[in-house]
């Protein structure tokens, strides 16, 4: 079989990540690499052996599929020219700025029988995969997502930045309607947000407390779940996730308990996990994400299927990451105007 023929729009940070990926698949041809930056695109392209071009339309007519990983604000019009070409799309998170650029690509892909995959990456986490049969119905979700300010991705606020990755895992586990949100966030270095919390309220009840940072001293990347019957404490940085599921029987268990003296017990911890919880311990360090979902994306359009994340996927996070940025605008104001 022939090999796809793939080319890298913006080889900065995460485009240089795409391209040596490509550079290992064996159903690959990485056609060449595209950057406006003359120099870091021909460094690029040198030490992967292929080809730069400075104008993303040098490779329209050689590629079947690409990869948009460059500046959030330009992700719209490059994708919009691929999919008119009818080249398969893979667009960095977040998709693009608004919903309505979101809907008009959406549209001209299944005009034009092109399939568009975001580049939610922690989808294709193997620690996300692998507690998917655990939370079916979580209840109560909180998630953190900070990191020291990186100079990147200063276009855009935090919420479109780095949030809107929990924004869709969120979005993706919770089987209900968003109902409600409020949301506040700070500006510290940026024009925009640096800083958010939100809350998310579900039609069936459920809560997600998400906070996001780009101004911490440190770099923390985590999600609790709590379900009725299970709580889930995954890693993405690590690739690792804490299952503790209710043990068969619990409930008497429980009743037991009343008549034992719990001042008696030396380390309570031993008597919930030992019998009360069953634990397990999910690490999948040494499994690349962006490996698992450049793979995933290469595959559907070579056999023509669905993305595991689509455009439609990209246009619900930015729908619900712009009400949370609507509200912080709204709470913004509400705290000027009390000084
Ligand atoms: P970056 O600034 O390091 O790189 C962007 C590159 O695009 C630069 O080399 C720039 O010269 C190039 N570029 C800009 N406009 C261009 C154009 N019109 N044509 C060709 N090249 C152009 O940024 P980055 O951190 O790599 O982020 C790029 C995108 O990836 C952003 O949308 C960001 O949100 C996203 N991102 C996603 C993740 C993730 O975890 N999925 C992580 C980091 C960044």
């Amino acid at each position: 079989m022939d090999k796809l023929k793939v080319a890298v729009i913006g080889v900065g940070h995460l485009g240089k990540a795409h391209v040596r990926v490509y550079s290992e698949l064996p159903n690959v041809e990485l056609v060449g690499v595209v950057d406006i930056n003359e120099e870091r695109g021909e460094s690029i392209a040198e030490k992967y052996s292929t080809s730069y071009f400075s104008d993303a339309g040098d490779v329209i007519d050689r590629v079947d599929a690409v990869s948009i990983v460059t500046s959030t604000s330009t992700h719209f019009e490059i994708a919009r020219k691929f999919l008119e070409h009818k080249v398969a799309t893979i667009v960095e998170k977040p998709f693009v700025n608004t919903v309505e650029q979101a809907d008009e690509l959406i549209e001209l892909g299944t005009k034009n029988g092109v399939p568009i995959q975001v580049g939610h990456i922690e989808r294709f986490n193997p620690a996300v995969m692998a507690i998917k049969d655990y939370v079916k119905d979580p209840k109560y979700i909180e998630s953190e997502r900070i990191s020291p300010y990186s100079f990147r991705s200063s276009d855009i606020g935090v919420v479109l930045d780095m949030m809107i990755h929990d924004i869709d895992i969120i979005l993706h586990i919770v089987p209900s309607k968003l109902d409600r949100v409020e949301a506040i966030g700070v500006n510290v270095i940026s024009k925009t947000e640096d800083i958010a919390n939100a809350r998310l309220e579900f039609e069936n009840g459920s809560v997600a407390s998400v906070k996001a940072s780009r101004v911490s001293a440190s770099k923390v990347r985590v999600i609790r779940i709590f379900s009725l019957d299970s709580y889930v404490s995954l890693n993405y940085q690590k690739n690792s996730a804490m299952i503790y599921k209710k043990s068969p029987g619990i409930e008497e268990k429980m009743a037991g308990l009343k008549n034992i003296d719990i001042t008696k017990i030396s380390d309570p911890r031993e008597l919930l996990l030992g019998e009360l919880l069953t634990v397990k311990h999910v690490d999948m360090a040494g499994h690349e994400p962006l490996k698992k979902e450049l793979e995933s994306f290469v595959d559907c359009v070579i056999n023509k299927s669905t993305p595991i994340v689509t455009g439609e996927h990209g246009r619900e996070a930015i729908r619900v990451a712009d009400i949370i940025c609507k509200k912080i605008d709204i709470k913004k104001k509400e705290i000027l105007s009390k000084h």
